[in-house]
């Protein structure tokens, strides 16, 4: 996609939240859209889950112990939070307000829980739903490097149909059978929710230039 041109007029930053089951590509599209997208900026979530090889605290996620993630829920240090398989997940608003008082936006990855909560909290949410082409390319996505017992992959394709149920709770849905192609189209999605009218508070300025 040709660059777009440098927006000149002020705006309010956005909320970009990306959901899928796991296998259908959505850390890759997450990652094109950050390489190609300076003003965007990842929420780094907290997590009870531990962290896995290649994995930096800070970076991927907050990894906290149980009593931790207590804490910060007593303390209202979450814009939304859930289970999801087991462990604990949670949207910090710091890692969200530091962002948007930068005048970027955010993306967000988390499932269909945390955008249900998210929605509620700021109803001026862009939602993104990614399905997986086909359900086999799904199963084998989710087999991986085939070491996993069938019953896990048979755990795993549960918990995907479970979040695919959700699909027609976002604004925007992508099949993602070519990723470069998806995160083209999320790219999209994105310049066109930056040009909306309600989100630019430099216009009404603007436009008095225009017509004195
Ligand atoms: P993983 O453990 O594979 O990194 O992530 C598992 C799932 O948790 C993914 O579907 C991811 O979108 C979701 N997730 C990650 N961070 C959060 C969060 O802060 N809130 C919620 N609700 N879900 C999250």
């Amino acid at each position: 996609m040709a660059e777009p041109n440098p927006e000149p007029i002020q705006r309010r930053g956005l909320l970009y939240v990306l959901s899928s089951p796991s296998g259908a590509g959505k850390s890759t599209i997450a990652r094109m859209l950050l390489a190609a997208e300076d003003e965007l900026t990842l929420s780094v979530s907290a997590t009870t889950r531990p962290m896995r090889p290649g994995e930096t605290d800070g970076k991927d996620y907050h990894f906290v112990s149980n009593d931790q993630f207590d804490a910060m829920v007593a303390n209202g240090e979450f814009l939304e939070w859930a289970h999801v398989f087991d462990r604990r997940y949670g949207t910090l608003k710091s890692e969200v307000d530091k962002t948007l008082a930068d005048g970027r936006d955010v993306l967000l990855d988390i499932d269909w829980q945390g955008t249900q909560q998210l929605k509620q909290v700021d109803p001026d949410i862009v939602r993104v739903f990614i399905l997986p082409p086909s359900l086999e390319e799904l199963e084998s996505r989710l087999r991986g490097r085939g070491t996993d017992s069938d019953e896990v992959i048979a755990g795993r394709m549960e918990r995907a149909t479970a979040e695919i149920s959700h699909w027609a709770e976002y604004d925007y849905v992508l099949i993602n059978d070519a990723a470069e192609i998806c995160a083209a189209k999320a790219r999209a999605i994105l310049e066109a929710e930056r040009l909306r009218r309600s989100r630019r508070t430099g216009l009404v300025d603007f436009v008095r230039t225009l017509t004195g």
